[in-house]
């Protein structure tokens, strides 16, 4: 790697770092919300839920059997069987009376195991009898037996704040005892796109126009996180019509992200309405791509802080400043704990510039070496405009800002967007 700059952000721009702090920090999660389990997958707890009872509730039987002491049927074996007088049946979930020495009970898997068994014989090693059973193998104490708390112990913390419900929590929620949680509950994204010449997906294109690709890739990008998300469509470049939009959207809005008019054009609506704000910020940061971006709160419709994250237009950029700042803050509102994608080091095969001063996110594909490690390749250019190779980058390999040349052989850390290869 080629450096130089010392690593500080360039002249005039403020760190990724810095950035991604602050956005950080207008991330604030919704007021918590009791919801039933089944509409509470993907959402985040916002409790510490505690098993008020032991699981399982009382010892109970792992296998169809016979429930014994295992005294009376030492020594039992294929050569030696050893018969009891049946003296009942414990189904699933039922209990039986003590077991008086010298007799067994017919159990199925989970049935109670009757004070004074201490033993089950799976019901392969009987004859099955329903009177008299022949027994063709010992009984070994607790062997097949489910004991009481076994599982959770009463007042055991099974879940706490911050873990996400999926399939798997919702049902140990429901074992023990839940029918609904606290969660915090999505928020609802507007994403605004901005540009007179960003028409809807799938309209005819005029020479010049371009289909809202931001728009759908943001939204889409929020969807997966779990958000509920509304996408306002293209916003003309003009101030009064923004604002409008602007009006609707935070009569609906939670978090508000905008694409476009950010950079210094003459026609950036986004910067020339919200820089009067007055809680709207707009910066350039030390990354590329996305250098200029806006952060800040505008008032809600109930009166409530609505956070906006302004987003530049070129889909390249907005894609990654979304990765880089806006998701992270998102998954913060959700409730969730580890909100940064997590890094990868893979070696460099090839090699690319990368802007002294500032912090690159260059899309790469991953492979496998042969020796098991990844390696990254740039895919394709890594103009801000080029869409296709953005949609087939595994990862944004991370150059940091004192690194103006990658060479073969270098290590990054690169943000997995995609799968990891196997
Ligand atoms: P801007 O940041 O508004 O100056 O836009 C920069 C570039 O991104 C221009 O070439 C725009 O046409 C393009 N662009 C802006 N918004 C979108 C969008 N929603 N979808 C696709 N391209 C866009
Ligand atoms: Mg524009």
């Amino acid at each position: 790697m080629s450096a130089a700059g010392g690593g500080l952000p360039g002249a005039g721009l403020l760190g990724v770092d810095e950035h991604l702090r602050e956005c950080l920090a207008l991330a604030v999660p919704l007021p918590p919300a009791d919801l039933p389990l089944l509409d509470a997958l993907g959402r985040v707890l916002a409790e510490d839920v505690v098993a008020p009872a032991p699981l399982p509730g009382a010892d109970n039987s792992g296998m169809d059997g016979y429930a014994v002491r295992c005294a009376d049927v030492a020594g039992a074996s294929e050569a030696t069987p050893v018969e009891l007088p049946v003296v009942g049946d414990v189904a699933a979930g039922e209990h039986a009376a003590p077991l008086a020495p010298g007799t067994a009970v017919r159990i199925m898997t989970g049935g109670v195991v009757p004070a004074g068994a201490d033993g089950v014989v799976p019901v392969e090693q009987t004859d099955g009898g329903t009177d008299v059973v022949r027994l063709r193998a010992e009984a070994v104490p607790g062997r097949f037996v489910r004991r009481a708390g076994s599982d959770v112990a009463a007042g055991e913390v099974v879940a706490r704040v911050g873990d996400p419900l999926d399939p798997r929590r919702l049902s140990l929620l429901t074992a023990v005892g839940r029918a609904s949680v606290r969660v915090r509950p999505a928020p609802r994204v507007v994403v605004m796109s901005t540009g007179d010449e960003v028409v809807a997906p799938g309209a005819p294109l005029r020479p010049g126009q371009v289909h809202d690709s931001n728009g759908v890739g943001v939204a889409a990008a929020a969807l997966e996180l779990g958000c509920r998300v509304t996408r306002a469509g293209a916003v003309p470049d003009d101030p009064d019509g923004f604002r409008a939009a602007l009006a609707d959207a935070l009569g609906a809005a939670d978090v508000l992200v905008t694409t476009g008019g950010v950079s210094a054009g003459a026609f950036d609506v986004v910067k020339a309405v919200l820089r009067d704000s007055g809680t709207v910020r707009f910066r350039r940061v030390a990354v590329q791509p996305g250098m200029p971006q806006g952060l800040g709160v505008l008032r809600g419709a109930d009166g409530r802080d609505v956070p906006v994250f302004c987003l530049p237009g070129n889909p390249v950029s907005a894609m990654v400043s979304f990765e880089v700042f806006v998701r992270p803050a998102l998954r913060t509102v959700l409730g969730e704990r580890d909100v940064l994608r997590p890094t990868v080091p893979a070696t460099v095969r090839g090699g690319w510039a990368s802007p002294e001063g500032k912090r690159q996110y260059a899309r790469v594909r991953l492979e496998r070496s042969a020796g098991g490690g990844l390696v990254c390749e740039a895919v394709g250019g890594q103009g801000s405009h080029l869409v296709a190779d953005l949609a087939t980058a595994d990862a944004l390999a991370v150059v940091p800002e004192a690194v103006t040349a990658v060479a073969e052989g270098d290590t990054l850390e690169c943000l997995l967007v995609g799968a990891v290869p196997r």
